[in-house]
């Protein structure tokens, strides 16, 4: 490997290491009637702490939620009881990232239901190599999910990542897809993250409410003096990765603060998220992992 090649592998290592290590503290920080915003702040701290930044806010998403849920300032909402909960947490170093989601089950119901998501991801790591296609990554995890008597999510995928881009383009669905034919290439970055649900399920996503995560957009004229600073702030803060709205309320408080977002908001400077639903409401499961594409197989970067 030329030195250019091995030192941004150590980067995503390192990364990948950060994310192992605040996963696995992350799951024991659900319980039943703890506050979200708690663990959201706590996740995003111990990254910090561990030498990295957030790649995106902390998502936890609860039961039918299957992504995109992070905290606003002042949640009051906690975890339900017998609830099924994702965590996904990013981490980056100097714009390398690692993508990593566990399942927390309190209702030992879901057990099975998240065993198969990590039974899916385990079976694409099992074949994950340079020259496979991504379709047919696609079609081992699918397989994988059925024989546990599961639904794979069909419109939610892994995704290649370069720096600075959390999703860069290619996808790994989590189905047999005649599309995505691309073929994987030595040295790729990619998320593998199936989703599963019931199988009497609709086994899609659906945009539910606008949620609290946020991406630059592009540079539009705004008027106000906090909206102006706020944005040159986001801008060289978070570049192109996601960010909570969250974290921008916090460095500009007030009324002055949430007045400047709205405007950032208004003038499509800024871009929101929707919480994703499963479509017929049935409770998700989510393993995800990052892993670095080999002549012979893959690496995983966020095993601890
Ligand atoms: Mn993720
Ligand atoms: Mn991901």
């Amino acid at each position: 490997m030329s030195p250019s090649l091995s030192s941004f592998v150590e980067a995503y290592r390192e990364a990948g290491r950060i994310a192992a290590e605040v996963r696995e503290r992350a799951k024991r920080l659900v319980r039943a009637n703890k506050r979200l915003i708690e663990i959201c702040d706590r996740v995003e701290g111990w990254i910090m702490e561990l030498g990295g930044a957030p790649a995106f806010p902390c998502n936890l998403s609860i039961n039918e939620v299957a992504a995109h849920y992070t905290s606003p300032l002042g949640d009051r909402s906690v975890v339900p009881d017998r609830s099924i909960v994702k965590v996904d947490l990013g981490v980056h170093i100097d714009g390398y990232i690692a993508d990593t989601a566990v399942t927390v089950c309190l209702n030992p119901e879901y057990e099975d239901l998240k065993r198969a998501a990590e039974e899916g991801l385990q079976a694409a790591i099992e074949v994950l190599r340079a020259g496979i296609r991504a379709s047919e990554v696609g079609a081992v995890i699918e397989r994988k999910i059925r024989e546990w008597g599961f639904k794979p999510i069909r419109n939610l995928t892994g995704h290649r990542i370069s720096k600075y881009n959390l999703h860069a383009g290619e996808v790994i669905p989590n189905v047999h897809s005649r599309l995505c034919r691309q073929r994987l290439a030595v040295g790729d970055i990619y998320a593998v993250e199936p989703f599963t649900t019931l199988p009497t399920a609709a086994g899609e996503v659906v945009n539910g409410a606008w949620g609290h995560i946020c991406l630059f957009q592009r540079k539009r004229p705004v008027k106000g003096r906090t909206a102006k600073e706020m944005l040159s702030f986001i801008r060289s803060s978070y570049k192109t990765l996601p960010f909570a709205e969250r974290w921008v309320l916090r460095r500009f408080p007030s009324e002055v603060g949430k007045e400047a977002f709205q405007e950032l908001l208004r003038s499509k400077c800024l871009h929101t998220y929707p919480i994703l639903v499963e479509r017929s409401r049935a409770p998700v499961a989510q393993a995800e992992h990052t892993v670095l594409i080999r002549e012979n197989g893959c690496q995983v970067l966020t095993e601890l």
